[in-house]
């Protein structure tokens, strides 16, 4: 079976082939993108984001058809990202795939975005059932299967470590996304204790805050302290909450394996954090590697293999989108043909 997958959430217009079959297993054909850059200093403008979608995907599905080597006759279905994330973004790729899939009569199937990470993560680092640590843009949460479905065992209060990472980087006049660039102050900061800020370590329960960490962080550079040791701290002080909440959530689930996935699972000395934690309790961990971290269509093509087996099928009509389609709300794992709802 081989499924085109459309992502376009938030920044990323996305559009990725991917083949399933019994003799040869997972394989990415191709993983195509172009990515929205806000300007220097602003965040996701979503008509904006929107428009860039509209301008670049049909280039980026075409250059995903031809670095597969694939002809649109050759894809068995299309799957596209219904949600959960920005409704002008989401409209764009549903068009999009539900077009395709009327001109050219292919099943149509609408996947929820982050289990979209997560079954890229499950194919690639060879998983079966892991605890999940999903950190993106839209998504701070500590996750595990169970035969009712997705259960969540920690997230955020209020903003998602992309954002935190996101807004501090835009308080500095830099553009969104802006993680990596954040990483790379930290990374460039000559460890001197008077030069770091007291920032807020927030945990309640097992849910992690960050709206105080980042109101700190933005007081700190008000009162000249540099870039570099706020960054850095600021990474510290949230990874650290995080790498807490996920050990809880293991030692509570007895998992022997940890995922981590989404935009944020690119960035280094998080996962040196948790490698140590994961090795203190034996505990296999493996990181998305760095070219699928972000929002990408391989990980919808994924997902779209699970959510049409699970009855997904739509026709175009009701190729609808959900802002806020939470993964403890997705009804998966039955592998029945029953029709599920997604709006
Ligand atoms: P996604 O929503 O999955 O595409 O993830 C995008 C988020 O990942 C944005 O908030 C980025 O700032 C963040 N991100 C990307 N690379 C890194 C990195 N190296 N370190 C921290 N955050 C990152
Ligand atoms: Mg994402």
């Amino acid at each position: 079976m081989i499924c085109l997958g459309i992502e376009s959430t938030a920044h990323t217009f996305g559009a990725g082939i991917c083949e399933l079959s019994p003799e040869t297993g997972f394989k990415i054909l191709s993983d195509s993108k172009d990515i929205y850059r806000a300007p220097e200093g602003s965040g996701i403008h979503p008509r904006e984001a929107a428009r860039h979608h509209v301008e670049v995907c049909s280039d980026v599905i075409r250059q995903s058809l031809e670095t597969a080597g694939k002809k649109i006759s050759d894809i068995d279905f299309i799957a596209y990202s219904a949600g959960p994330g920005l409704g002008p973004c989401l409209r764009v790729g549903a068009v999009a795939a539900r077009s395709l899939a009327s001109y050219f009569d292919k099943e149509l199937v609408p996947v929820n975005h982050a289990i979209g990470h997560i079954e890229l993560g499950k194919f690639l680092g060879d998983l079966h059932d892991p605890l999940v640590l999903l950190i993106s843009g839209g998504h701070t949460a500590i996750a595990g299967n169970s035969p009712d479905g997705w259960k969540i065992f920690g997230e955020t209060l209020d903003l998602t470590l992309g954002q935190l990472l996101d807004q501090l980087g835009r308080y500095f006049g830099l553009s969104s996304p802006a993680g990596s660039k954040i990483e790379v102050l930290a990374s460039e900061f000559k460890f001197n204790e008077k030069e770091m800020p007291h920032l807020p370590y927030t945990i309640k329960g097992n849910d992690v805050s960050y709206s105080g960490l980042l109101s700190a962080a933005k007081d700190a550079v008000a009162i000249g302290q540099p870039k570099k040791a706020v960054s850095f701290s600021v990474q510290e002080a949230a990874f650290a909450m995080l790498t807490e909440a996920t050990e809880r959530a293991l030692s509570f689930t007895d998992r022997s394996e940890l995922l981590v996935t989404g935009g944020v699972a690119a960035n280094q000395r998080l996962s040196r954090m948790l490698q140590t934690m994961c090795d203190s309790r034996g505990v296999r961990l493996s990181v998305i590697p760095r070219q699928f971290a972000g929002d990408c269509g391989a990980q919808i093509a994924a997902a779209g293999f699970l959510f049409r087996e699970n009855g997904y099928t739509v026709r175009a009509e009701k190729a609808l989108v959900r802002q806020s389609w939470r993964i403890d709300r997705v009804q998966l794992g039955s592998g029945s043909k029953r029709k599920r709802a997604v709006a």
